[in-house]
């Protein structure tokens, strides 16, 4: 597994070195509108801590700081309202994943339909 480059975007963001839309933060989370955004509400959720990818998060993150970023999308759907229509929360974890930043990261898209689940490049 890739060591954490100390250098993303991400990490910048986390260090207040370059600003972000942010729309909910506790002490092992933080979450900000995309700059990017594919959806209406595309919202990213990142834990605090330095984990690369969902494969690092799952394996070497705390329980406290797992339930914390599941426990802040639930938070953050609930309170932009995306409940009751529908919103889908995806992770890209890796190259065939096409991962762009290596912070671990959750996206959450919601606010029009949103289309089939995958279509793979086979
Ligand atoms: P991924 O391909 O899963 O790594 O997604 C990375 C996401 O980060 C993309 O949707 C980008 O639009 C988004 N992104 C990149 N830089 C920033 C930034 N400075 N602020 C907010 N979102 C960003």
């Amino acid at each position: 597994m890739a060591s954490y480059d100390d250098n993303n975007v991400f990490a910048k963001i986390l260090r207040g070195e370059i600003p972000c839309d942010k729309v909910y933060e506790d002490d092992h989370v933080l979450a900000f509108n995309d700059i990017n955004p594919q959806t209406p509400t595309h919202v990213l959720v990142i834990p605090k801590g330095q984990y690369v990818s969902s494969d690092d998060f799952f394996n070497e993150a705390s329980d406290a700081e797992i339930a914390a970023l599941f426990r802040a999308a639930g938070k953050i759907a609930r309170e932009r309202g995306i409940v009751a229509d529908g919103y889908r929360i995806l992770a890209n974890c890796g190259r065939d994943a096409h991962q762009e930043v290596p912070h671990f990261h959750l996206h959450i898209f919601a606010g029009c339909d949103l289309g089939i689940m995958i279509r793979p490049n086979r």
